[in-house]
């Protein structure tokens, strides 16, 4: 490999590599970057450490894993055919429903022939002598490249517990987000589950199918809908599908990059009570978090309004529960309606209703330590046979702050995010040119159809990288006052609405350490993604593009 040479007031020309493009991970981002990066003719490689490609899908295998977000919605939009031909069983897609979608996407695109597997990515350094990317595996293998993307996922660092005397329990204890493949059987056994956010709320119910006992550690209660999941309806498939092209076009222009849910018009205390509880009745009825939150404009704005849908679903939870001391637990009273994620779930709350499931507070009596026949809280002990972690992610910036990314010399992207994770549109951080995310933080991600926000950050990289082409560019790298000024933004955004108000994941408190600080864009995927073409259009504004080609 010829050694570059470093030119006064310029980027050294590039020295040659073993790939134009390395991307970590090979979950959804990481596999549609192939697609994409390879139809331009790029050499690229994505590196995995599942044994499979999948990320999020790949490893939450936990009994009742099933999509948020409608399966008419929730898939790529790249391949017009496949849309046309895959079938979805049902409204909702289960964990394996859409691992094998994505195994059959891979499959499909002969995608797996980029994939290194079973290879997790633990350094990743630019050198300004080469102007290169050096990535190296947990394995020694180190590979360059140009240009890299971290398609390292959002909810892909499941948050060890950290109780003390975990390692003497004598049962089997397990992650929801590190399920094992072959699956738990929990026939006859005392089984302890601790969580209660999505993760736990959906494995509740089949938990308690199979348990001889079940309890539930409940430190926060979370506000969760019906599902309404049920097979999907062939009329409303086929309507689905006739329309598919427009309807993927027009999720672009919406606030959660899902099309056909028509914006709300009015505000929540606009309407009289009984108006009001006929409108969240519907959307109950209904079914789908984006439906509810939908039912009036300013529910994520305003308390007065957020409290008149918490109360609503309060009271279905009371309804529900038929132990009012149980019931009353199970009702949110520290956060307004959708400042969490909300959840879906089908049967959660009835499950208390069985007699062998019971509900333990651990706010007002913290768990101690896990002991070998079970856990301790500061008041009392439970014997377990079998305990499951639904205790959630290092959320957004985990995977991130896991790998040693640093320019030669300079401070590791975990010390740059000590305060706070700091990118321009979520897409690059300043100082590490050439290094793109994917659903970054500070984009609307998480916030959004994942699938189409992926879809979106790596189209809008791949024409970055075919512009730096054409224009004879080898570097780009955000402006630190971008970037400052984009935070604020994202900042000030998020405190226009209720969201901070949330001890959630979206802030990092979850994680003991992390800086509590609200990570997603929650202006709305239209706007985001308008923002976004005004930067390219701009010419490429808050970025710095420079450098010339070998030999050039
Ligand atoms: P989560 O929402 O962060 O929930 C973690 C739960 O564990 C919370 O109830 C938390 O309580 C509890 N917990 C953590 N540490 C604890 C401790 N020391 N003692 C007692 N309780 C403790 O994690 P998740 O349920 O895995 O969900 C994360 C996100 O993944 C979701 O919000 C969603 O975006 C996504 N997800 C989506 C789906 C879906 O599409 N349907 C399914 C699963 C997950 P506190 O709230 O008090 O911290």
């Amino acid at each position: 490999m010829p050694d570059a040479t470093l030119e006064t007031g310029r980027s050294a020309p590039r020295a040659q590599s073993d790939f134009d493009v390395i991307i970590v991970g090979g979950g959804l981002a990481g596999l549609y970057s192939i697609y994409r990066l390879r139809k331009q003719g790029l050499k690229v490689r994505a590196y995995e450490a599942g044994d499979g490609v999948g990320g999020t899908w790949f490893w939450n295998r936990y009994p009742g894993c099933r999509c948020d977000v409608e399966s008419m919605e929730y898939s790529y939009s790249f391949d017009p055919e496949l849309d046309q031909e895959w079938k979805w069983p049902e409204r909702y897609g289960t964990q394996p429903a859409i691992l094998e979608y994505i195994d059959h996407v891979a499959e499909r695109h002969d995608l797996m022939r980029d994939v290194q597997l079973n290879t997790r990515i633990k350094t990743a350094v630019f050198s300004e002598k080469t102007q290169l990317w050096s990535v190296t595996t947990e394995h020694g293998e180190t590979v360059t490249a140009p240009a890299c993307i971290m398609a390292t996922g959002n909810l892909s660092t499941p948050r060890k517990p950290d109780f003390p005397g975990i390692d003497d329990f004598k049962g089997n204890w397990y992650h929801t987000g590190l399920w094992p493949k072959e699956g738990v059987d929990f026939t006859d056994l005392r089984v302890g589950v601790i969580g209660t956010g999505s993760s736990g709320v959906q494995s509740i119910p089949h938990i308690a199918e199979q348990a001889k006992e079940l309890t539930v550690f409940q430190r926060t209660a979370n506000f969760s809908l019906p599902a309404r999941n049920a097979p999907l309806d062939p009329v409303k498939e086929a309507a689905h599908k006739a329309e598919y092209p427009e309807r993927r076009k027009a999720a672009y222009d919406t606030p959660f990059g899902i099309a056909g849910f028509p914006p709300p018009t009015q505000n929540a205390l606009e309407a009289t009570e009984e108006e009001r509880r006929a409108q969240y009745e519907a959307k109950w009825g209904e079914g789908g978090s984006i439906s509810y939150l939908f039912s009036y404009k300013d529910l994520l704005l305003d308390e007065a309004a957020n409290q008149t849908a918490s109360d609503f679903v309060r009271e279905k939870i009371l309804a529900t529960v038929k132990d009012p001391k149980t019931a009353e637990l199970l009702c949110p009273n520290n956060h307004p309606i959708g400042t969490k994620r909300l959840i879906l779930d089908s049967y959660y709350y009835e499950t208390f209703n069985k007699p062998h499931v019971s509900l333990v507070d651990v706010r007002s009596a913290p768990i101690q330590e896990i002991t070998p026949t079970g856990l301790k809280t500061t008041e009392d002990e439970y014997e377990l046979d079998a305990i499951v972690f639904a205790t959630g992610f290092d959320a957004m910036t985990g995977a991130m702050r896991e790998i040693d990314i640093h320019v030669e010399g300079g401070k590791t992207l975990e010390e740059q995010w000590e305060d706070g994770p700091r990118t321009y549109l979520g897409i690059m951080v300043a100082g590490l040119p050439n290094l793109f995310m994917i659903t970054g933080p500070q984009s609307p991600g998480v916030k959004s159809q994942m699938i189409l926000s992926i879809q979106w950050h790596t189209d809008w990289i791949a024409d970055c990288l075919e512009h730096m082409k054409v224009t004879g560019k080898t570097r780009i790298e955000a402006t630190e006052q971008a970037a400052e000024d984009w935070v604020n933004h994202t900042r000030e955004v998020a405190d226009s609405t209720l969201y901070p108000k949330a001890n959630s994941w979206y802030m990092g408190v979850n994680i003991p350490g992390k800086p509590a600080v609200f990570m997603p864009y929650v202006g709305g995927v239209h706007t985001y993604t308008a923002k976004c073409n005004a930067v390219v259009a701009n010419g490429y504004e808050g970025f710095v593009l420079s450098g010339e080609t070998v030999g050039a």
